[in-house]
């Protein structure tokens, strides 16, 4: 049972009515890290969950320069036309060091953030990849409620932010420039197991090697076995910045849906990240909570101290220290 507070009913009333402000200043409030911040950010979150999910979510992952932004400004004055609206988020775990974010960035999508149609939010800056990932996961919650039916998360081509963003969209799709060898590369990351969809962009620099590189793709997705049963990830070759292969983009992504929804699919890869996605936040509860556990606190130097100097096993190190935590009644000194 939710005690939304007048304002806070307010807020939740205005995501629903679609008001910018209001999903803006829900987003930040979800950002916060005040304690009573986030009480707030949880309730009306909760008050929104049963308007969430009508969207489809997009991964989109690519290394600096690949044409991210140029291919989504593109994309969403494409599907502004058709009619839809679209929300840009990103996860840039580099935004809090940088000191502000390189991504979802406001000046490199101008005619995109111009549009009522489109909303688009930078990085939320809260240190941590698996925290920035958490707040972006439920801004794409509070812009779901507010009407927008594609959601685009947009990523750097780096490490582990691309496995947690495909943990969280429906569609991941890698944006790759046409050399060969970048191939390799992916696949040495492990980044081709992840992929729905590739993308070969800056096909118009050179259609041939971007032909080749399309066909190398073909090549290295075909070897795997595909993560589903209802869908080969294809390769398609376009241009963002000409606006050429937009539409056939697109159409992929609604062959996705057919091939996937009917199936049960669709819902299921759903279901299966909403409970990784809390396992997780228990997964960090729990650690956070054990750091702060006086019994913890307490013996912790010294059992680190005896692992060092292989005077106790780290067997018996961690069980002594997690049945400290479990069970504080064990006294501050532990025997
Ligand atoms: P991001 O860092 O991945 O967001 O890449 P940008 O969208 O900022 O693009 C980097 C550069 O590549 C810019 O100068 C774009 O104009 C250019 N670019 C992007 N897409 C294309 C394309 O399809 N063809 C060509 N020739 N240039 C492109």
């Amino acid at each position: 049972v939710t005690t939304l507070s007048e304002a806070d009913q307010a807020l939740v009333a205005g995501v629903l009515a679609g008001q910018r402000r209001a999903l803006a200043k829900s987003i930040t409030l979800i950002e916060s890290t005040r304690e009573d911040h986030q009480l707030r950010a949880q309730q009306v979150l909760n008050a929104l969950l049963p308007k969430t999910g009508n969207a489809i979510r997009i991964g989109i992952s690519g290394v600096p320069g690949a044409g991210k932004s140029t291919f989504i400004e593109a994309l969403g004055m494409w599907l502004i036309k058709q009619g839809h609206k679209l929300a840009v988020l990103a996860v840039d775990p580099s935004s809090s060091v940088s000191g502000g974010s390189i991504l979802g960035d406001k000046t490199r999508m101008e005619q995109l953030s111009m549009r009522e149609e489109a909303f688009i939010r930078p990085s939320p800056s809260s240190g941590s990849l698996g925290g920035v990932a958490e707040k972006t996961r439920e801004a794409m919650l509070l812009c779901e409620a507010s009407g927008y039916d594609v959601i685009i998360v947009e990523t750097v081509g780096v490490g582990q932010s691309e496995t947690t963003v495909a943990g969280m969209v429906d569609m991941f799709c890698l944006l790759q420039l046409p050399n060969a060898g970048d191939d390799l590369q992916a696949i040495k990351k492990g980044i081709v197991e992840i992929a729905d969809l590739v993308i070969i962009n800056k096909a118009d620099i050179d259609p041939r090697a971007a032909a080749v590189t399309a066909a190398q793709w073909k090549n290295a997705l075909g070897m795997l076995r595909p993560s589903s049963p209802n869908w080969q990830p294809p390769v398609i070759a376009l241009s963002a910045l000409h606006h050429d292969g937009i539409e056939k983009f697109w159409e992929a992504i609604e062959k996705y849906r057919t091939a996937l929804v009917p199936t049960g699919e669709f819902a299921e890869r759903r279901r299966h990240q909403a409970q990784a996605w809390m396992w997780s936040l228990i997964d960090s509860g729990l650690r956070r909570a054990f750091h702060a556990n006086p019994t913890v606190l307490a013996n912790l130097p010294g059992i680190k101290q005896a692992v060092a100097d292989a005077r106790q096993t780290p067997t018996s190190a961690a069980r002594q220290l997690l049945s400290a935590f479990t069970n504080p009644k064990v006294g501050t000194t532990l025997a």
